[in-house]
């Protein structure tokens, strides 16, 4: 198969971002995560494969989903619409039927060419702007040898500015292998406690924290993201932690992500419920303070 017929699997394309990197820019989202943050705010990306969401505010329950599915996974029971999520297998028939837009398939396999067509069409505002793509999920080094080929076509062949947004929760190897098409990366640091990362994340950070030092020494242009989540990581010990592990492993730049709950109906949407329902809001200028008092260089994420 030629690199451009490379197949990933993708939740959503989004032009004209302008807080994913530098000018404006493609973010193309990654479907699948070795991570299960209790906070995700695209919840829809943890999962590989295409996931059914229904959105009830928007259903009329005009029945047209029950009488379209072929696997009797939908049905109306004491005047509302139940999906019997062990039976659907997110095949979409049913999601053309639904004119009210309810109902939409998560996920979807592309090929590199594909996606290389689409985000070419913004080629003179990528150059107008300093923008270009950026690689986001979910985690994209989940598919590692999909990352690899549309990151070469997007930044060798095309040459456009590349940027990926990564948990770092995958083996060296796979990072390696990307940076020589990667200009700029955002890594997340969650946790400098590996066991409160694993309560707060599903998993330890020892190979985050790892990757992160290696990328150090790297010519890529890296920046560590801190999502602030109040009465999880937003303590004066952790963010102590997470300043003196930066100035240690030389990683000056640093973005600090305030939580914010507006992926809330997305759970809703999967038949989830939402694990993080914080009461307080993040301390943001105390974590200001306290990275930029030990020399880093610091910024507040903008949504
Ligand atoms: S996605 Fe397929 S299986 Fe699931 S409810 Fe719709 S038609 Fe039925
Ligand atoms: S087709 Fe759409 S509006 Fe009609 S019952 Fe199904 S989800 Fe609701």
């Amino acid at each position: 198969m030629s690199s451009t017929g490379f197949r990933g699997t993708v939740f959503d394309i989004q032009h004209f971002s302008l807080h994913d990197g530098p000018g404006v820019r493609s973010t193309i989202f990654f479907k699948g995560c070795p991570l299960s943050c209790r906070w995700c705010s695209n919840p829809e990306s943890q999962d590989a494969s295409p996931q059914l969401m229904f959105f009830p505010h928007l259903c009329v329950g005009c029945g047209a989903c029950v009488a379209a599915c072929p696997s009797r996974a939908v049905a109306v029971k004491n005047g509302s619409l139940r999906i019997d999520r062990a039976v659907c297998d997110s095949c979409g028939e049913c999601v053309p039927h639904c004119l009210h837009g309810a109902r939409s398939v998560s996920g979807k396999a592309l090929n590199v060419q594909e996606i290389c067509e689409e985000v070419r069409q913004h080629w003179r505002l990528f150059q107008q702007s300093g923008g270009g793509v950026t690689l986001s999920g979910g985690e994209p080094l989940a598919q590692p040898d999909f990352l690899y080929r549309l990151l070469k076509e997007l930044h060798d062949e095309i040459g456009l500015h590349t940027c990926l947004e990564t948990s770092a929760k995958a083996p060296w190897d796979a990072l390696e292998r990307i940076l020589p098409c990667l200009d700029m990366l955002f890594l997340d640091i969650k946790h400098m406690d590996s066991a409160a990362h694993k309560r707060g994340t599903g998993a330890g950070n020892g190979d985050i924290l790892d990757n992160a030092r290696r990328l150090a020494g790297c010519a890529v242009e890296a920046v560590i993201r801190v999502p602030l989540m109040p009465g999880f990581n937003d303590d004066d010990g952790n963010l102590r932690a997470v300043a003196s592990f930066l100035c240690d492993a030389g990683l000056a730049a640093v973005e600090i992500m305030p939580y914010h709950n507006l992926g809330f109906a997305k759970y809703e949407a999967l038949g989830r419920t939402y694990a993080f329902a914080a009461k307080e809001e993040p301390r943001v200028s105390r974590a200001v303070d306290i990275l930029t008092d030990s020399g880093l260089s610091v910024e507040v994420h903008k949504y």
